[in-house]
């Protein structure tokens, strides 16, 4: 027997042939049936070069979709990738603009003075509501660059969306205490870095993305639970598919992000798992508008 509420979903879609299902067709509606109730703003996707011939764009919607991902923050080496990923779906991708044209040029961008110009042409081209994500540490967040990324996205009103230690994020708020910050992985940092920081620059916020070891086997690392709950409005959740393998664990990692938020109480868990992003990423780039897409890249349908 499948369980009610995949029983009541069968009902509003009519035309499935539930009934000879069997095992699997429970399986998938009730996967279906809790996507649908958690909707998830995943915050760190990448659709890079090396994924396109494998998994094209309609395909790659999709299987956010089927994960029950309704918004999702976008970058990609190159940026083509989340061009392409948006034109699938403006409404469910928003796109920030990474500064790497292929996924080797993490550990060099913060010295190729040829990203500013392709930022830049970018910029002027497309509609954005980040920059990054890019990866710094330490000193190198001081390097004149990383300083021209950070100006760029103090002109065009972006988040910053950095991979970098404690050390890197406290020098870009330097260069521009009003900036805003999304702090990849929470930096790696221990709970206690994590706090502190949240509790020095209240615009910085955290995703979770590869921090499997604060929630293992059902219980927290402390004191991590507690950071969850009283820092709930400043974290957020996202897969990180930085490799084509990845899109292919969309689904698992989710599942680990549900065990840890149905361990947390239900306004942090609906917050971290969507609110902070929608408040946050989302609803400053909707209310944008769309005056600076290119419609030369956005064919319209001819009158009729
Ligand atoms: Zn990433």
């Amino acid at each position: 027997m499948c369980p009610s509420p995949a029983v009541k979903r069968t009902t509003l879609l009519g035309t499935w042939p539930a009934r000879r299902w069997g095992a699997a067709g429970c399986l998938f509606l009730v996967t279906v049936v809790a996507a649908t109730e958690r909707p998830v703003f995943d915050v760190h996707i990448h659709y890079s070069h090396d994924v396109w011939d494998a998994i094209p764009p309609e395909k790659a919607v999709a299987k956010l979709r089927a994960a029950g991902i309704t918004r999702a923050l976008v970058s990609s080496s190159s940026d083509e990738g989340t061009q392409r990923l948006y034109r699938a779906a403006p409404e469910l991708v928003i796109p920030a603009l990474r500064p790497y044209r292929r996924r080797d040029e993490l550990e060099t961008w913060m010295r190729d003075h040829t990203v500013i110009p392709y930022l830049e042409e970018r910029l002027a081209r497309f509609r954005y509501t980040a920059i990054g994500e890019f990866h710094v540490e330490g000193q190198e967040a001081d390097l004149p660059v990383v300083r021209q990324v950070v100006q760029l996205a103090r002109d065009h009103d972006l988040l910053l969306y950095a991979h970098a230690d404690a050390d890197a994020v406290e020098r870009l708020f330097a260069q521009d205490p009003d900036a805003r910050i999304l702090w990849a992985h929470a930096g790696f940092e221990p709970a206690s870095t994590v706090v502190e920081m949240l509790d020095t620059y209240f615009n910085l916020w955290a995703d979770l993305s590869f921090r499997r070891e604060i929630f293992i086997n059902g219980r927290f690392l402390p004191p991590w639970r507690e950071l969850l709950v009283g820092h709930s409005n400043r974290f957020m959740i996202g897969v990180d598919t930085y490799t084509p393998q990845r899109w292919l664990e969309i689904r698992e990692t989710l599942d680990w992000y549900h065990a840890l938020l149905a361990a947390l109480p239900g306004g942090a868990a609906e917050r971290i798992r969507f609110r902070n992003a929608q408040r946050v990423i989302a609803e400053p780039f909707d209310a944008a508008g769309d005056r600076r897409i290119e419609l030369v890249e956005h064919p319209t349908m001819p009158a009729s």
